[in-house]
């Protein structure tokens, strides 16, 4: 028998190629955290990853960032990210110890297999990529909390002359037209893009909403050594700092007053309307722009789960990662349960957690055949 599923794609679910207990949904940083101790428990898993290479996300990032998190709060559990702990890692250094880490626990990754529909039947969990269909006991989407690029629906009110790119489609400089450049985004990709960009050209950098300054390093120590000397780093969106904290995204390591006197970077406010070569700011100042990079963020894509699992307005529904779902888990969102949950040293707290919920599950037991008459 053959069913729909939400790609479309129709396929007879007694066709599986694997089952496994539990399968790990994206392997990137909280995938990798979360096989880390189901490896421990020594339990059957695998993680399908949908690139064809380790550290997907990262290599989609631009070619000269730095983390904010210095060595010593960017490792994943069991194996110290390499390098003086005071050091800010570069985006190659982050792909090359994930993809080191993957290979230290022989992680089961299983690459080139983007999962394009989860659905539960009759208490098994049935994930489909392009060619096999899995079934698992249990499930744990880490697919990131920074997914699809958004841009706002004025880019494309804009001369198709404008060159226009997303922040995950910036590499380096050389790759922009010459000639002045609007960044859009006030976070810190924005700032750090602005930055660069600022040194061979004319930068203008549109702040939609202020977000708190903090310095990188305060009196010779590491911002994130206060947050965790502190506890503030593991205060959980449901305390009252935390949602406060959650409410309120942060810009490490950058100011708007740096950028326009250090990097004579010309500051806008939001960016309300374009129309033909031109953008207007929510401050009445207009621009007329050659090239725009949109550092606007991302939004998550959740459609390819069929399992009722979110509210109306198709955010999860979940305790610390667990849903209501029997068996179906989250990792890694923003503020899944604290301001570390989406960071590279932290995730191991929440991945610890799961990883106990899994193996204090119970799968329902299968239902057994009557006993025949005689039988010994
Ligand atoms: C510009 C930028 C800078 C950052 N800097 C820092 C920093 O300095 N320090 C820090 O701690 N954090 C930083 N972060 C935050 C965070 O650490 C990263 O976003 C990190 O990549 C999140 O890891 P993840 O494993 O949760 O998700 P990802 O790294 O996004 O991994 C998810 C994986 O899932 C895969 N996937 C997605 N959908 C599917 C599917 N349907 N089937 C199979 N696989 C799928 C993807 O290919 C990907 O490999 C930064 C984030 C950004 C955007």
């Amino acid at each position: 028998m053959t069913q729909n599923t939400p790609s479309g794609t129709r396929r007879d679910p007694d066709d599986i190629h694997a089952r496994r207990e539990v399968i790990v949904v994206g392997g990137g940083q909280a995938g990798l955290a979360i096989g880390y101790f189901l490896a421990q428990q020594g339990r059957d898993f695998a993680i399908l990853e949908a690139s064809d290479e380790s550290a997907a996300a990262w290599r989609a990032r631009w070619d000269s960032l730095r983390l904010f998190t210095s060595v010593r709060y960017s490792s994943l559990p069991g194996l110290p990210f390499p390098g003086d702990p005071d050091r800010y890692p570069t985006r190659d250094e982050v792909v090359a110890y994930l993809t080191e880490y993957a290979r230290h626990f022989q992680s089961p990754v299983e690459l080139g297999s983007r999962v394009r529909s989860l659905r539960r039947t009759d208490g098994t969990y049935l994930l489909e990529t392009d060619d096999r269909t899995y079934a698992a006991g249990q499930v744990v989407v880490a697919t990131g909390p920074f997914q699809a690029p958004f841009v706002p629906a004025i880019a494309e009110r804009l001369d198709p002359e404008v060159v226009q790119l997303h922040s995950t489609a910036y590499r380096r400089p050389d790759e922009v037209p010459d000639g002045p450049v609007l960044v859009v985004g006030g976070g810190n990709t924005g700032f750090q893009i602005a930055e660069e960009l600022a040194a061979s050209r004319e930068v203008h950098l549109s702040i939609g909403s202020r977000q708190t300054p903090l310095p990188q390093r305060i009196l010779g120590r590491d911002l994130f050594w206060y947050l965790e000397a502190t506890g503030l780093i593991r205060k959980t969106a449901a305390s009252r700092i935390g949602r406060r904290m959650s409410g309120r995204d942060t810009l490490i390591g950058s100011r708007p007053r740096t950028m326009r006197r250090r990097h004579g970077v010309r500051l806008h406010g939001r960016a309300v309307a374009a129309a033909e070569r031109t953008v207007s700011f929510s401050d009445g100042e207009r621009l007329d722009v050659d090239a725009v990079i949109w550092a606007t963020g991302f939004k998550v894509d959740h459609s390819w789960i069929d399992v009722p699992v979110f509210d109306d307005r198709g955010r999860v529904v979940h305790q610390r990662g667990v849903t209501e779902v029997p068996g179906l888990y989250f990792l890694g969102l923003s503020w899944l349960h604290t301001r570390g949950s989406a960071l590279i040293g932290w995730v191991e707290d929440d991945a610890e957690y799961l990883a106990r919920e899994i193996g204090r599950f119970q799968t329902p037991a299968p239902i057994e055949a009557p006993a025949r008459e005689g039988a010994a």
